[in-house]
């Protein structure tokens, strides 16, 4: 099953995702360090506003 990078909205297999972060419970994957950067520095924009692409 795929999952979608809450930052940039890149499709992910979970099993195969190397960058993964904790939140609330939930389990966020990532395509790369800077989606995971910029998602743990503000979560709760990335859950309430969707991807907006590749962090600059
Ligand atoms: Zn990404």
């Amino acid at each position: 099953m795929e999952v979608a990078d809450p930052v940039c909205g890149m499709k992910l297999d979970p099993a195969k995702a190397k960058y993964k972060s904790v939140y609330r419970g939930e389990v966020y994957c990532f395509c790369s360090i800077h989606c995971k950067k910029a998602f743990e520095e503000n979560p709760e924009y990335y859950l309430k506003h969707g991807p907006t692409g590749m962090p600059k």
